[in-house]
C-alpha cells in the first residue's frame, strides 16, 4: 500500500492522553500513540504532532484568574504533554523531538522550523509544543501553522467522534456523517470543525483537514494511507468528486 501522506501534523488533543482509570495522562495510552507513530515512521512517513494540553489547563477555563496568565499556563500544559510523548517514544527505541513556540531551550530540542523539518528529515517524531506561543489561542491554530511552516500535506484532526455531522450526533438521530466537504460548506453550515482562526488559514491555503476518531490508535495510520475515514475537509475542485459519490450513496438509502 502507498500512503496518501508523505508527511503529515497529527493535531491531538491534551484529553487524548487521559483515561478514566489514570486521569490526565495514562501511561498505557501514551505507549499505544507512540507505537503508531513509530510504525507510521518505519513507513518513511515524516510525523510532526501538535498536542494540546487541555487535560491539565484551558486558559479560557479559569476567568478568575488574568487572562494571559492563564493562556501561557495552557502553553506550559502542552508543553509537558509533548516532554512525556518525546520520553515515551524515545523509552520505545525511536527518536524524538520537542520543538517549543515558547523559548525553554533547556527542555525542548529546539525552537524553529529548520530544525523541525531537519528532525523530520531525519526520521524523527517531532512534538510540538507551547501551540503559537501567544495567548488567546488554541492549539488548534497552533496545529495549522506548524503544518504550513512545514510544509505538511495535511492536517490531521483526531477527536472522539468519527468525522463531522450535519449536526451533533449525539442529539439528532438524522444526523449525517459527510466523507467529504468544501471549507465552503464547512462555514455555511456553521460545522464545527476547528477553531475558526485554524479554520480559516486552512481555507486561506487549501491545507487540507481530515477529522477522525482518534481510537483505535491504527486509525491513524489507516487516515494516512488514505482509507475512507472521518471527514475530509478540502477545496471545491477536489471535493466535488466526493460529494457526488456522497450524494449517490444517500440516494441508496444509506
Ligand atoms: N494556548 C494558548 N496559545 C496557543 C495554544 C494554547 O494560549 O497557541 C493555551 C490556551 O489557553 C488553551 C490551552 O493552552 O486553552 C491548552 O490548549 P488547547 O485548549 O488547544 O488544548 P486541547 O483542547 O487541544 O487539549
Amino acid at each position: 500500500m502507498t500512503p496518501q501522506y508523505r508527511r503529515i501534523l497529527l493535531k491531538l488533543s491534551g484529553e487524548a492522553l487521559g483515561s478514566d482509570d489514570n486521569g490526565c495522562m495514562d501511561p498505557s495510552v501514551l505507549k499505544q500513540l507512540a507505537e503508531e507513530l513509530i510504525k507510521l515512521r518505519r513507513d518513511n512517513i515524516e510525523i510532526g504532532v501538535v498536542v494540546g494540553g487541555g487535560n491539565i489547563w484551558r486558559g479560557a477555563e479559569a476567568p478568575w484568574l488574568e487572562a494571559s496568565t492563564s493562556h501561557y499556563m495552557g502553553m506550559l500544559a502542552t508543553l509537558m504533554n509533548a516532554l512525556a510523548l518525546r520520553a515515551v517514544v524515545e523509552s520505545l527505541g525511536a527518536p524524538s523531538a520537542v520543538i517549543s513556540s515558547l523559548n525553554v531551550t533547556d527542555l525542548v530540542d529546539g525552537l524553529t522550523t529548520r530544525q523541525a523539518i531537519k528532525g523530520m528529515r531525519a526520521g524523527k517524531i517531532v512534538f510540538f509544543a507551547a501551540g503559537t506561543g501567544q495567548p488567546y489561542v488554541t492549539t488548534d491554530t497552533g496545529a495549522v501553522l506548524w503544518a504550513l511552516k512545514t510544509d505538511a500535506d495535511v492536517v490531521l484532526k483526531a477527536t472522539k467522534v468519527d468525522g463531522i455531522y450535519s449536526s451533533d450526533p449525539m442529539k439528532c438521530a438524522h444526523a449525517v456523517r459527510y466523507d467529504r466537504i468544501t471549507y465552503t460548506q464547512a462555514i455555511r453550515d456553521e460545522l464545527k470543525v476547528m477553531d475558526l482562526t485554524a479554520f480559516s488559514l486552512c481555507m486561506q491555503y487549501r491545507l487540507p483537514i481530515i477529522v477522525f476518531k482518534l481510537t483505535p490508535y491504527s486509525n491513524i495510520r489507516r487516515a494516512v494511507f488514505g482509507e475512507a475515514i472521518g471527514t475530509i475537509v478540502e477545496e471545491e475542485n477536489n471535493a466535488k468528486t466526493s460529494s457526488q459519490r456522497c450524494r449517490n450513496t444517500h440516494e441508496k438509502g444509506c
